[in-house]
């Protein structure tokens, strides 16, 4: 029997530098993401789902405040928190993604909900909030996504009047891609989006096929970086097809679909987890806060675009 299994997470890209990551961030940075990490591997290495991995992983980066997602996502514009977050299954590649949910303590576990509780893709607002409710989800106050940088830095973001995009942000998104003992493999991905989003402004995060798709007969993959050009590029399915159709390998079709989003003018970074067992960085930022680990013995936590 094939027993391998793979697993990779981020906790977002952008202008990461050595220079301004003190080592005690650092290494809080670290161990969140190896928890998460462990946690998705655990249950892999017990002969558990890709699709349980990749939830379990991402749900402790969204309690994590150090990462935006869940608790510490970005502020909008207004000062409000607006959540977004998708799920997708290789195996038959059903899917379910939220957007714009404001008291659903883990959006990963309403996207998975919508996936499976309900006949649709994908739900947005207050009709997410409602389904949440009929599904038990138990509201939380607003007040518990909210951490003082965050806060420092929608008050930045707001000083400076230029510019939409937050260009010198890390991007703090969370995701999980992997692969199971079954040769399944499965994508999820979390995010308050961009600090000073506004008009219901949503990203590629719970686009299915933007910033997040699996399918067994490719890789699993989830992005993270300047969304509106994740979405543009379609570069989730764009990864999944190049392996599939044109039979790249991992890091070749991942590299490819970097450099696309590149070309447009976009950063970000992605992680694959192949139908192969196999498992791929790319970004084109200074940094990716990420990690992956497999059935070899492998185990990575890495931050900085060099390592
Ligand atoms: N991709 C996310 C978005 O545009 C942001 C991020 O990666 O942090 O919503």
């Amino acid at each position: 029997m094939d027993s391998r299994w793979s697993i990779a997470i981020h906790g977002g890209a952008g202008t990461i530098l050595r220079e301004n990551l003190a080592d005690a961030q650092r290494r809080a940075y670290e161990v969140g993401l190896a928890a998460a990490l462990d946690a998705g591997a655990n249950l892999l290495a017990e002969g558990g789902s890709a699709l349980d991995a990749v939830a379990a992983a991402v749900v402790l980066l969204e309690d994590d405040p150090l990462f935006n997602a869940g608790r510490g996502a970005t502020f909008t514009f207004e000062g409000g928190i607006e959540l977004d977050a998708a799920i997708m299954d290789g195996r038959d590649r059903a899917a379910g993604a939220v957007a714009a949910v404001t008291t659903v303590r883990n959006p990963l576990l309403l996207a998975r909900a919508v996936m499976e509780h309900s006949p649709h893709v994908f739900l947005a607002g207050a009709g997410a909030e409602q389904f949440a409710r009929e599904q038990g989800f138990e509201p939380v106050d607003p007040s518990w996504f909210e951490t003082p940088e965050r806060r420092r830095q929608l008050e930045e973001f707001r000083a400076r009047k230029s510019g939409w995009f937050d260009s010198s942000v890390k991007y703090g998104t969370v995701g999980a891609v992997a692969r199971d003992t079954q040769a399944h493999v499965a994508a999820a991905t979390s995010t308050g989006g961009l600090t000073g989003k506004r008009w219901g402004r949503i990203g590629d995060s719970p686009l299915i096929g933007a910033g997040t798709y699996a399918d067994d007969r490719a890789c699993a993959v989830s992005a993270t970086g300047a969304g509106e050009y994740f979405i543009r590029t379609g570069a989730a399915k764009a990864i999944a097809d190049r392996v599939c159709l044109l039979g790249e390998g991992l890091q070749e079709a991942a590299d490819a679909v970097i450099a696309e989003v590149g070309a447009l003018g976009g950063d970000g970074g992605v992680i694959v987890a192949g139908a192969d067992g196999g498992t791929a960085f790319a970004l084109n930022t200074a940094g990716m806060y990420r990690g992956r680990a497999d059935s070899e013995g492998r185990r990575e936590i890495a931050i900085f675009g060099d390592e």
